[in-house]
């Protein structure tokens, strides 16, 4: 359940949160015209820093490019009015949501683009998938419904409408009692969960599905990839099939959101280091490690507030 703040940005003014409302027939509504982010803000023992915020806005900026939309907006602009925000709510800890949406006023599946606005709220949200799946790992299951195509819904712009797909199989997979869905391309590649990229590790080497099997190229991924690297670990950005998974010595998932959460099994075989391996346990560590602020931080992936 949402925890109102205080305020949410709208195109430059602090609106306070219950008054935060757009037309109903804006097209973003009706036809999934829209793209959003997700980013997390972590205590630190120097106050609140935002992780990777200028990439997440990049990749907002990237994604609108897609939809064809102007945020209107630079990066530079995001970047300071998600900072603002943070303080005003005063979160020490917390989830950013920017989102890029259409001003109503055109009908039809060709809405005008030249109306983009932007919001952007900050809330508190803890863990995504569950304590239960932090510790003792997720549960998932190969959806029957396939991720969304390169050909269909590109996959790497983060689109509101491109967010039925997970959806559809997240709500399927939680319904047959498990945590989260994996899904495949055509293909029959593993491509991520309903909303986080997907690896594995069998005989110490670390492999996630490359950005041509459907995935939104995560920015948690790419974390975990540099910090996997920097403890000199092998890293392979290479397609994985759903029984190499089932096989794995160790697999998990990494979000935003979810953060990283070690996967107990797929299809119910499970997973050889079920709780969490060494590997996982590791680079857990490391992430928690950064996001916290209690490492030094060379790729400058901290933005105080
Ligand atoms: N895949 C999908 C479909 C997602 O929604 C997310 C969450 N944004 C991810 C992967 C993980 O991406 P990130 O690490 O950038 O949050």
């Amino acid at each position: 359940k949402l925890t109102p703040t205080s305020d949410i940005w709208m195109d430059g003014k602090f609106v306070p949160w219950d008054q935060a409302q757009v037309h109903v027939l804006t097209p973003s509504l009706h036809y999934g015209w829209g793209v959003y982010e997700g980013i997390r803000a972590y205590p630190t023992a120097e106050g609140p820093a935002v992780f990777r915020l200028r990439e997440h806005l990049q990749r907002l900026h990237d994604s609108a490019r897609v939809y064809l939309m102007d945020p209107g907006h630079t990066v530079e602009e995001l970047t300071e009015a998600s900072l603002e925000l943070l303080r005003r709510t005063g979160l020490e800890s917390g989830y950013l949501r920017p989102l890029v949406y259409l001003e109503y006023g055109t009908m039809g599946v060709a809405p005008r683009l030249d109306s983009a606005r932007v919001a952007i709220a900050a809330w508190p949200w803890g863990s995504y998938l569950g304590e239960k799946a932090e510790q003792e790992g997720c549960r998932l299951m190969v959806s029957s419904w396939q991720r969304n195509g390169l050909h269909s819904v590109p996959p790497l712009a983060k689109a509101t409408g491109a967010y039925v797909n997970s959806a559809l199989a997240k709500v399927a997979a939680v319904r047959a009692g498990y945590d989260d869905a994996l899904m495949l391309t055509p293909a029959g590649h593993v491509a991520e969960a309903s909303a986080a990229n997907v690896f594995s590790v069998r005989n110490g080497v670390i492999v996630t599905p490359p950005v041509s099997d459907n995935i939104l190229p995560g920015i948690t991924r790419d974390t975990v990839i540099t910090l996997a690297r920097d403890l000199g670990h092998e890293v392979r950005e290479q397609s994985l099939t759903r029984s190499e998974l089932y096989v794995a010595d160790e697999a998990f998932l990494t979000g935003t959101a979810a953060e990283i959460v070690p996967i107990a099994s797929v299809d119910d075989r499970p997973v050889a280091e079920a709780g969490c391996g060494p590997v996982t346990r590791q680079l857990r560590q490391a992430f928690q490690d950064v996001v916290h602020g209690r490492t030094s931080d060379p790729h400058g992936w901290l933005t105080r507030l």
